[in-house]
């Protein structure tokens, strides 16, 4: 098995950041988010079953998931919420093992949200945490999405809390500064990681 990094962080923390600066040391990312939404994807098993459950409303007129309908159903009945994540929750995890096994770089990182809440920890070697303060989350998401701040709140209050996330962390990064501080802090840590999947190889 391949060495992984799992990489997570708070809404609006900087993941996506932080990944596109280990991807440009030529580090496969796979992203549990990109997965999660592609499972339900047009023609796959997963909206088959979803289709057989709920019949032609869970669709729209193209024949795709209506992403708007199941959010609210599962908003407004946590047993269907649980049906799907029993669905679901399997098939992205094999997804995202085979693409951690193809992956073709040194190491590769698993970037996913609820990297801690969906323990997914445990196919990580090692876990970095993207740290910054809740009230930094709020402005740099505000700032970037067409979020309402309630909807900000949801979410934050949905995600674990920071000292949960700094619980399972073996690294962080602190983003409260600027982004030119972010690069020298990703190049020390992957010469880092570089070393300890090399032991892992060998
Ligand atoms: P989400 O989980 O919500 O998708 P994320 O953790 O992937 O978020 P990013 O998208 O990387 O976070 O960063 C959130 C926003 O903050 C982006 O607009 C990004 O450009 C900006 N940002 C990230 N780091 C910094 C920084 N150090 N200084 C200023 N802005 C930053």
């Amino acid at each position: 098995m391949m060495w992984v990094l799992g990489l997570t962080g708070g809404i609006g923390s900087g993941k996506t950041t932080v990944s596109d600066l280990f991807s440009g040391h030529g580090i496969t990312v796979v992203d549990a988010d990109v997965i999660a939404r592609h499972i339900l994807d047009q023609g796959t098993p997963a909206l088959a079953a979803v289709t057989e459950r709920y019949g032609k409303q869970a669709l729209t007129d193209d024949g795709s998931l209506n992403r708007g309908w199941l959010r609210e159903k599962i908003f407004a009945e946590p047993e269907e919420k649980d049906w799907l994540n029993q669905l679901t929750h399997p098939l992205i995890r094999s997804q995202l093992l085979e693409e951690l096994e193809a992956a073709a770089s040194p190491y590769v990182i698993l970037s996913a949200p609820l990297l801690v809440e969906n323990n997914l920890t445990r196919l990580c070697d090692r876990v970095l945490v993207v740290d910054v303060s809740e009230e930094t989350q709020r402005q740099r998401t505000l700032a970037r999405d067409k979020v309402s701040s309630d909807q900000i709140e949801q979410i934050l209050a949905a995600q674990a809390s920071r000292n949960e996330r700094l619980a399972a962390a073996d690294d962080v990064i602190n983003n409260e500064g600027t982004l030119s501080e972010l690069a020298p802090q990703v190049k020390a840590l992957h010469q880092d990681y570089l070393g300890r999947a090399q032991l892992k190889r060998a």
